[in-house]
Formats: structure tokens, sequence, C-alpha cells
């Protein structure tokens, strides 16, 4: 079937783009802002594995995703790469028409071991998460004292096996924002493009206070003094980072600004967690159940028909409404479950 039969538009007009699939909840790190330890403890009931979406699951949702406008699949977690015979499940979803680009994103500690199996298996970038490039500022963040020599492996090794890397720092007051110039210095001039995220009020355990939240304006200036930056245009509809490049040409950065300068407008984003619910908002309550569908036998026209159902009804803007101040404090997903 041709891909792209009928691409589907939200109540405000935003066409479903993107896709990205959280395929476990675990996770070998604590970082305090997502995962804090003192509520992910031994005692966490995570998913067990048969509530788990099958790789065989998630590849037919992708093949419906991509008849109704998806493109793009985000391979995120929990900790994907804790996830086996991810490798295989890459190769699958490369298969399916109309899908143009399949990321993923990681803490990278596992990608030493994996790297050149991704990228063989069709993978062409991924996105490393690391918020500190000085061991005690990263041990404190990561909440299970790993210094950052894995991970700088990890971003080596993918290099190595030819994968487009760009490295995600979250930044947050009181935590890392000394991290931002040694951070921008140590990835100056190297192939990585460094982004920066502003501390969001995910989930529902990060203590998020809009006090410990460091403005993209504040993160652009810091650079700046030292190192001048220039805006940049945006490479397609819908990016989410901010650019700007170095006015020396040593490379970019770019600054994710869901708090002070949100996106929702251009939105394409649809999630699916581990257990197959399908989220419109990375700050919803509450998803839909697709899983259970799947599981009773649901036929392909049925199935598409739900989901497009799901699109055309979505109304989400939670972040250009906190900026608006209508923000309610209504329980919201986890990030560590949902995967950003
Ligand atoms: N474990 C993988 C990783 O860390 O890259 C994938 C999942 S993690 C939930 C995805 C991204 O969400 C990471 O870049 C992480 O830093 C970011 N993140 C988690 N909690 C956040 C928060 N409260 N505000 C902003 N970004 C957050
Ligand atoms: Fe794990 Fe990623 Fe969350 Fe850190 S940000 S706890 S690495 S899921
Ligand atoms: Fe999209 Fe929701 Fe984030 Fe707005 S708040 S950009 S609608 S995920």
């Amino acid at each position: 079937m041709q891909a792209h039969q009928s691409p589907i538009t939200d109540v405000f007009g935003r066409p479903l783009r993107d896709l990205r699939i959280s395929v476990i909840d675990r996770c070998n790190l604590r970082c305090n802002y997502c995962m804090p330890k003192e509520i992910f403890g031994d005692d966490y009931p995570f998913l067990p594995e048969h509530e788990l979406l099958s790789f065989e699951e998630m590849t037919r949702l992708v093949r419906t995703f991509a008849q109704l406008g998806v493109e793009k699949v985000r391979i995120t977690g929990g900790e994907p790469l804790m996830r086996k015979n991810l490798d295989a499940f890459i190769a699958d979803l490369t298969n399916i028409s109309g899908i143009k680009d399949i990321a993923l994103t990681t803490n990278a500690f596992f990608l030493p071991r994996q790297a050149k199996r991704l990228k063989a298996a069709g993978l062409k970038r991924v996105n490393i998460s690391l918020d500190a490039i000085e061991d005690d500022v990263f041990k404190q963040i990561n909440g299970k004292g790993v210094v950052t020599l894995p991970v700088l492996k990890g971003i080596e090794a993918a290099q190595q096996a030819g994968l487009e890397v760009k490295v995600n720092m979250v930044v947050k007051k009181g935590m890392n924002e000394s991290q931002i110039l040694p951070m921008a210095r140590h990835f100056k001039g190297q192939d990585v493009i460094l982004r920066f995220i502003e501390f969001m009020d995910v989930g529902n355990h990060n203590g998020w206070d809009f006090n410990n939240v460091v403005s993209k304006q504040e993160i652009i200036d810091t650079i700046h003094q030292e190192m001048p930056l220039e805006k940049a245009e945006e490479n397609y509809y819908g990016e989410v980072a901010s650019r700007y490049q170095y006015k020396d040409g040593q490379g970019e950065i770019g600054v994710i600004s869901s708090v002070t300068d949100s996106f929702c407008g251009t939105c394409t984003r649809l999630r699916l967690s581990a257990d197959g619910k399908l989220y419109t908002c990375l700050f919803a309550s509450s998803g839909y159940d697709i899983r259970s569908k799947l599981r009773a036998g649901v036929a392909d026209d049925q199935l598409t028909k739900s989901i497009a159902e799901l699109w055309s009804l979505r109304r989400d803007r939670y972040s250009d409404e906190r900026s608006e101040l209508k923000r309610t404090n209504r329980p919201k997903i986890e990030m560590s479950y949902i995967g950003g």
C-alpha cells in the first residue's frame, strides 16, 4: 500500500509527522530530574515483560502511522538500548514505505557495544544525553555515580560507526548551569551538535519550579559572551531546537525552549509508550490504549480509523497554555515512561 494515503490534521491544522516510541520504561541511570532514585527505587513497579508491546506489534503500528503521514520515528525509553534485539526492530522499520528517518535517544552507556550493529540495521543518527562534562557534577545528576567517560566513549563509538551525533544537555538551575560553558567548549569544533534543553515540568516527581529554569536567552547570552553566535535558519517545519552557529565557523548549537518560548503551534508529534498507549502530548494525563485493540485482533482498516480519529480530535497545547499562565496541576505521565 502507498504511504500517505490520507494525511491527517488535528483541530489546529497540525499534521501528524513524527512518532516517538518508548521501547522500555527501565533505565540504568537515575537522573534526578527524570527518575529520582528516591522514587524509582528497587521496589518501583516497572512494567512486566508481557505488558510491553512486542516489536511485531510496534512495527504493525508504525506501518499504520506511516499511512497517516508519519515520516520520522524516534526510539526512546527509559533506556532504549536495554531492550534486546533493538537492531532487528530498526531494520524492520527501515523497510516501511513512507518512513524517511529513524533516530534514537540514549544515555550512550551501551553504545560502545551496539553502535556498529545499530548502524548496520539502518540507524542514521543518535541523540545522546549528557548533562555535564565534569565528573563530580555528572555523578550527582545521574544518581548512580557514573562518570562521563562511558558516555564520551559512547559518543566516540557512534561517530566511528558513522552515526550522526547530537548531544542533549538538560539545564537546571542549581544543578548544572555551571556546565554550559565547559560543555560548549568541549564540543565546539567536534562533529557534534550540542543542544541545551530547558528543564521541563514533565511527570509528577521532579520538583519542577519555574525558578529552576535557565532560559534559552540566558543560555545563549552565556555562550555568546565567550564564543560569539549568530541565529541560523530553521532546517524544516516544526524543528524544535532554535539553531545558532558559531561566528568563527566552528559548528552550531541548539536550544530547546519548551518553557520560555513554546512551540505547540507546529507540534506534529505522537508518542507511543512501551505498554501501548498513545499520547498526543508530552504533558498528557492519560493515553489511548491501542495495545488492547491489537491484542483483541483489530482489523487494519479499523486500526487506521481509530488513530486518525484520535489525531483529528487533538487539541493539546500544554506549553503554550503554561506560557499563558493557564497551567493546571493535573497529574502527568512520567518522562522515563514516555521518553521525551
Ligand atoms: N534514557 C535516554 C536518554 O536519557 O537519552 C532516553 C530517555 S530520556 C527520558 C529522553 C530525554 O528526556 C533526555 O535527553 C533527558 O535528558 C530528557 N529529559 C528527561 N526529563 C526531563 C525534564 N524534566 N526536562 C527536560 N528534559 C528532560
Ligand atoms: Fe534514564 Fe534518560 Fe531518564 Fe536519565 S534521562 S534517568 S538516562 S531515562
Ligand atoms: Fe507538543 Fe504538547 Fe509539547 Fe505543546 S506541550 S509542543 S502540544 S508535546
